[in-house]
Order: C-alpha cells, then sequence, then structure tokens
C-alpha cells in the first residue's frame, strides 16, 4: 500500500496521513523527517542537503528523492508508505514516477483531501497559540476554558503570522500554482482518489479507509 497525500496546506492532509499510518501499520513519512534525519545522521546527502540550506537555497529534486529513495529501502517500508509533502511539483512527481519505475514499484493512491480556500482561511484564522508552552487551540474545533488564555499554562494566546489570512493566502496560491498539477496528473495514471476534506476528520478518515479497502 503505497499512498502519496495531496491537498492544500491546512486541509488536513498530515493528520489523516497519520491516522493512516497508525491503522495498516505502515510508515508516515514526511520530507520534513526525512531531512532532519539524514542531516542528523551525517549522510552524505544529508551533508548536501544542508549546505543548500545552509545558503538559503531550496534543495535539489535530486537530493531529495535519493533521500526518499533510501527511505523507503528500509525495512518498515516493505509493505508500503504515506508520503506527506512529497512530490510538491510536476517535476518531483515525474522523477519519483521514474525512480520507483527503476525499482519495478508504482505508486497505488494519491489521495486528494479537498478543501476550498475559503474553508482553509476560515479554519487557520480560528487557530490560536501559546508562545510559552507550544500549545495550540482552535476558537471553534477546541476552545480553551478561557478565551484567549493557554489551559496549560495561563499564558495570553495568539494568532500565529502563518496563520493569519494573508500569509494562507499566499501558501494558498504558490499551492494552485505548483502543487495542484498534481490531481491532474495522477488522475491520469488512474491512481486519484479524492475525499471531501470539510467534514469532521473522522468522517474524512472513514471516507479514506473505504477508498484503501474498495
Ligand atoms: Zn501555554
Amino acid at each position: 500500500m503505497k499512498i502519496i497525500m495531496l491537498g492544500a496546506p491546512g486541509a488536513g492532509k498530515g493528520t489523516q496521513a497519520k491516522k493512516i499510518a497508525a491503522k495498516y501499520g505502515i510508515p508516515h513519512i514526511s520530507t520534513g523527517d526525512i531531512f532532519r534525519a539524514n542531516i542528523k545522521g551525517g549522510t552524505e546527502l544529508g551533508m548536501k542537503a544542508k549546505s543548500y540550506m545552509d545558503q538559503g537555497q531550496l534543495v535539489p529534486d535530486d537530493v531529495t528523492i535519493g533521500m526518499l529513495l533510501d527511505r523507503i529501502a528500509e525495512a518498515d517500508c516493505k509493505n508500503g508508505y504515506v508520503l506527506d509533502g512529497f512530490p510538491r511539483t510536476i517535476p518531483q512527481a515525474e522523477s519519483l514516477t521514474e525512480a520507483l519505475d527503476k525499482l519495478g514499484q508504482k505508486m497505488d493512491f494519491a489521495i486528494d483531501v479537498d478543501v476550498p480556500d475559503e474553508s482553509i482561511i476560515n479554519r487557520m484564522s480560528g487557530r490560536r497559540a501559546c508562545l510559552s508552552c507550544g500549545a495550540t487551540y482552535h476558537i471553534v474545533y477546541n476552545p480553551t476554558k478561557v478565551e484567549g488564555v493557554c489551559d496549560a499554562c495561563g499564558q495570553k494566546l495568539v494568532l500565529r503570522d502563518d496563520d493569519k489570512p494573508e500569509t494562507v493566502k499566499k501558501r494558498l496560491t504558490v499551492y494552485h500554482d505548483q502543487t495542484q498539477p498534481l490531481i491532474d496528473y495522477y488522475k491520469k495514471a488512474g491512481i486519484l482518489k479524492s475525499v471531501d476534506g470539510t467534514q469532521d476528520l473522522n468522517k474524512v478518515f472513514a471516507d479514506i479507509e473505504a477508498v484503501l479497502e474498495a
């Protein structure tokens, strides 16, 4: 069961990826985790990635794919894996397809967690964070006992810059330009499955289970 998660930033694909990983006993592989592991482990690819990051440059796709291929060659990936955050662009998707092809592998599902921009902007603008202890809340979905005050440590909560509508809109624009074309790419490949991501997260997961077990 090899799965790619698609969806806009804030659509909840990371949460669903974790639920899939837990239920089916396959690893949840995020690019952030792969980068950290390779840099910490001092691998050749990790050092290469770090040299680009230290200069404030984007890590080239071949380096990222190299780390990803190393990761999926590990024993815990033999029954599959769920990729979260990669590929993000058509060239990355093409390189990944090619690299897997050489291994005689292919992805089984690309799951698009579909949420309209307006809902994402509304959801994100309801997030509140405690800068003191790191706890996060949501004014509707996960409210604090006292409005604006952290349950855990009593400090004042803030709306982070990352969650402000103007920041979210910018990220959505990048998503529509670069990542949304992957939906067509995987549709053509015959593995795209869309689920309605505006529902309660357990209902979203139930729809994903139905797709995977069909
Ligand atoms: Zn706190």
